[in-house]
């Protein structure tokens, strides 16, 4: 379905038109309508649906622009969400007259309190620095009519669920509640029944779930992952990757070895301080940064859409974490790769991640027996796994450096898991401890009320 079927105003459909937003996503067709018409919404979605212009598009139609207040809250766990949020709300009404703003810890108040006096229709905020003003300012929202709670289950891990309940309970004028988790754990179930009236349930297909235009390739590592990572990624044509490690030390020892030979390389982890995660943030959103070695805490959530290739340096702990990391490439149809390193001992994990995401893996060299005991099935040097099928063609088709000459040219990310690259260019497969990944997790990067 098209935006230009809704019933929106001439000047909030060009700016669509100006974002490249013709067709609505499933959850922006599902969702839309049902806020514009009052209704309260709870979906079960992440980002990389689309989520982001299924509340702003509505928020932006509603708002009056004749009327100088607060007339939409957003609350968002972290202050890279506020931002990117509050970008998006800007090219949505870039041809109106509503106004969208942000405020988040970590920044200058009484900045934000100027903009805020000055006028701002639609605000996202950060849950702690939202109470700052409450309890600190005149800041009024008796004109509050739509709150959206995005990534709910997040701002719950995060310690932020009393604020929400205290700023829901501040907002005593009739609105409509819009509702995002991507999980369901009993507190938000507590709160949708608290405070959204008859909602109007958005899912995404489970299928949705793993996004279909990304290809999930793994390499059995022996030790040497390191110098194994180090030829993918000369070997690989990558427009840009993520590379995801299991803790901020070993996030730290990546980026060290990787400085030494690898150009447009930065790191990301909760114990930077704010404004450099969102220097950091903004320069990898502006592909000046080719390569980031990330943590699973700074990367949640956040939209990369010109990622091509998430790469799991440490194994994931979970199929939970497993589908948020790779679900930052292969965006919003793009086509994208996720390739995980797997050691020995992460085999029996790997069974129920693929189970869980039902992956048909890819693998790049031997594929290892998943039935136990951890060995690698074959053994053949160089064979191409299930991908099958002589290397070649990379990514629209252009040669890879170092892709064999053999036929098929596999378009690597192709639409189908599986379908794949082929390239039996991949020589490692050697069996070892490699892999590991259990290592501390992150904790999370703000305490409660800090936003
Ligand atoms: P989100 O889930 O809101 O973070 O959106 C993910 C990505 O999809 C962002 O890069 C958006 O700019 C993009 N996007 C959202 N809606 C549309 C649409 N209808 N058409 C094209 N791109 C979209």
């Amino acid at each position: 379905m098209k935006f230009t079927e809704l019933d929106l105003q001439p000047q909030l459909l060009s700016g669509l038109e100006a974002m490249g937003y013709e067709e609505m996503t499933p959850i922006q067709e599902k969702a839309i309508p049902h806020v514009l018409a009052g209704r309260d919404i709870l979906g079960l979605a992440e980002t990389g649906s689309g989520k982001t212009a299924a509340c702003g598009v509505p928020l932006v139609q509603l708002s009056d622009p004749d009327l100088n207040a607060i007339q939409a809250l957003i609350l968002v766990p972290t202050r890279e969400l506020a931002l990117q949020y509050v970008q998006e709300l800007d090219d949505i009404a870039k041809q109106t007259k509503i106004v969208p703003f942000a405020v988040f810890g970590g920044f200058d108040m009484s900045i934000q309190k100027a903009k805020l006096r000055h006028r701002v229709n639609i605000l996202v905020a950060t849950p702690g620095r939202l109470i700052d003003f409450l309890w600190n300012t005149d800041l009024d929202l008796t004109n509050v009519r739509a709150v959206v709670l995005d990534e709910a289950d997040e701002m719950l891990k995060m310690g932020f669920i009393e604020d929400i309940d205290f700023i829901l309970s501040c907002l005593v004028h009739e609105h409509r509640t819009l509702l995002f988790s991507a999980t369901m754990p009993g507190e938000i179930d507590r709160l949708t029944k608290t405070y959204l009236q008859d909602p109007v349930r958005v899912e995404l297909n489970k299928d949705q779930i793993a996004p279909q235009s990304l290809a999930h390739h793994f390499l059995h590592t022996g030790r040497n992952r390191l110098q194994v990572l180090k030829e993918y990624m000369e070997e690989e044509e990558i427009r840009q990757a993520l590379l995801f490690c299991n803790s901020r030390d070993k996030a730290a020892d990546l980026y060290k070895e990787l400085q030494r030979g690898v150009k447009s390389v930065e790191c990301i982890h909760g114990g930077l301080d704010q404004d450099r995660r969102t220097s950091l943030f903004n320069r990898f959103r502006g592909e000046k940064i080719k390569f980031m070695v990330a943590t699973d805490v700074a990367s949640r959530g956040l939209d990369f859409s010109r990622v091509t290739h998430v790469i799991n340096y440490d194994f994931p702990f979970n199929s939970e974490i497993y589908t948020h990391r790779t679900g930052r490439a292969g965006r919003m149809g793009r086509r994208g790769i996720a390739l995980t390193l797997v050691g020995d001992r992460d085999l029996g994990q790997l069974g129920t991640i693929l189970k869980d995401n039902r992956i048909d893996p890819v693998w790049l060299g031997p594929e290892p027996d998943l039935s136990g005991g951890g060995r690698s099935r074959g053994g053949e040097r160089g064979r191409g796994g299930r991908g099958g099928g002589g290397g070649g063609g990379g990514r629209n088709g252009r040669p890879r450096k170092g892709g064999s000459s053999g036929g098929g040219g596999g378009e690597a990310a192709g639409a189908t898991n599986g379908s794949g690259s082929g390239r039996g260019r991949r020589r490692r497969g050697r069996r070892g401890r490699g892999g590991g990944g259990n290592g501390g997790g992150e904790k999370a990067p703000a305490a409660p009320g800090s936003g």
